[in-house]
C-alpha cells in the first residue's frame, strides 16, 4: 500500500520534507504502514480538477487566479493573474494566498513563465511566494526567473529587502535561499528585481517573446503599490493594482489598454481612508473609459463590495460603455 508514499530524492526531497506531513511518516513520527492512513491513503492518483480547458490555445488571454482578497469567508484566492498567450501561461501578476494552489488547477506549467511581478508585497498579493518555490524544486525548471516587485519606501519593504527577510540564508525558509543564487540545485534562479515606486514615470524594463511588462508607481493610502501592464502585440492588458490613483498615474501606464482588471475593493459610497487606498467603481469606470478598453474585469473584491454589484454595475454603465465583469477565481477572459 501507499507505493506513492516513496522516499523522493535529491534538492527537491529536502524541500518537500522540509515542513511536510510527509517528514513525520518518514522520522518515526507516523508509519505509513500505520493503519490509520489505511483509510485515507489509495493507490489512485489524487483527483484533481485541472481544466486545461479554460483559457483557448490560440491568442492572448487573462486568468483570474485569485478574484479575492484577505478574508476567509469568500472561497476565493487572494490576488492573482496569469496572462497565457498561445496555449502558455507565461506571465505571472501577484502571488496572493491560495493562488498555487489555483496555479495548479488553471493546468499551467511553471517552466512556461517568463516573469512574475507583485504590485506590492502585503500579503494578500504575495503570501504563496514560499509556496510556488517550494513546488518548482520538484519541476526541472532551466531558465533563471525574474521577479520584479517595489522599490523601499520609507518604512515599506522593497521587494530586494523583503525576499532576503523572508527566503534569505538568516529568513523564515532558509531552505529556499538556494534559489537566489547562480548554482541553484533547484535548476533556475530567480532573479529579484526593483521597479521604483515613486515617481510618475513609466517602468519599461522588459520585453521576451514578444511579450512587454511595464509599471508604474501609484498611491496606496499613505503607502505605495505599482500598476502593471503587459502587451503582447495589438492586446494590452493593465493590472491595476490596489490604490486610490489620488496621483492619477494609472492613466499614464493604461492608455491604449484592452483589457483593465481592476481592483473592487470599496463601494461607491466610500469615504475617509478607504478612498484613499482604493478606487471605487466610477473611479474604474473613467479609467476604461479614458484608456479605451473594452473590458473591465473587477477583481480583489472584498466584504465591502460583495453583494452590491447591481449598484457598482450602475456606477460603471454611466462612465463605461464596454464590458463589465466581476472576477472569480479561475476565470479566463479573452479581448
Ligand atoms: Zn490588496
Amino acid at each position: 500500500m501507499a507505493s506513492f508514499l516513496r522516499r523522493p530524492q535529491g534538492l527537491g526531497a529536502a524541500l518537500l520534507l522540509a515542513g511536510s506531513a510527509l517528514a513525520n511518516a518518514q522520522s518515526g513520527g507516523m508509519n505509513v504502514d500505520d493503519p490509520r492512513l489505511a483509510r485515507t491513503v489509495t493507490e489512485r492518483p489524487f483527483e484533481v480538477m485541472i481544466d486545461r480547458r479554460a483559457c483557448g490555445t490560440r491568442g492572448v488571454y487573462v486568468q483570474v487566479l485569485g478574484a479575492g482578497a484577505d478574508d476567509l469567508e469568500d472561497a476565493q484566492a487572494g490576488s492573482g493573474y496569469l496572462v497565457w498567450v498561445d496555449g502558455k501561461a507565461r506571465v505571472l501578476i501577484d502571488m496572493g494566498p491560495g493562488s498555487a494552489l489555483r496555479f495548479e488547477e488553471s493546468g499551467a506549467d511553471f517552466k512556461d513563465l517568463i516573469a512574475v511581478a507583485f504590485s506590492q508585497l502585503h500579503v494578500e498579493h504575495s503570501a504563496d511566494l514560499p509556496a510556488f518555490l517550494q513546488g518548482a524544486a520538484l519541476l526541472r525548471r532551466k531558465e533563471d526567473l525574474p521577479i520584479f516587485g517595489p522599490s523601499d519606501v520609507e518604512k515599506t519593504l522593497g521587494l530586494k529587502t523583503w525576499t532576503r527577510r523572508l527566503l534569505g540564508p538568516n529568513g523564515a525558509y532558509p531552505h529556499l535561499a538556494d534559489f537566489f543564487s547562480p548554482f541553484s540545485q533547484g535548476g533556475f534562479e530567480v532573479l529579484p528585481e526593483e521597479v521604483n515606486s515613486t515617481g510618475r514615470k513609466p517602468w519599461r524594463g522588459f520585453r521576451r517573446d514578444g511579450i512587454a511588462l511595464s509599471a508604474i508607481a501609484t498611491d496606496h493610502g499613505p503607502g505605495t503599490s505599482l500598476a502593471w501592464r503587459v502587451d503582447v502585440g495589438d492586446v494590452g492588458i493593465t493590472f491595476t493594482g490596489d490604490t486610490g490613483n489620488r496621483r492619477q498615474t494609472v492613466k499614464t501606464l493604461a492608455e491604449g489598454s484592452t483589457i483593465i482588471v481592476g481592483h473592487h475593493a470599496v463601494p461607491e459610497n466610500v469615504r475617509g481612508f478607504a478612498r484613499d487606498e482604493h478606487m471605487p467603481p466610477s473611479q474604474l469606470a473613467k479609467l476604461a473609459e479614458e484608456a479605451d478598453a473594452t473590458m473591465l474585469i473587477l477583481s480583489h473584491r472584498t466584504p465591502r463590495t460583495r453583494g452590491r454589484e447591481l449598484q457598482s454595475r450602475r456606477e460603471i454603465g454611466t462612465l463605461f460603455k464596454g464590458a463589465v465583469l466581476f472576477a472569480n477565481d479561475l476565470e479566463c477572459w479573452e479581448p
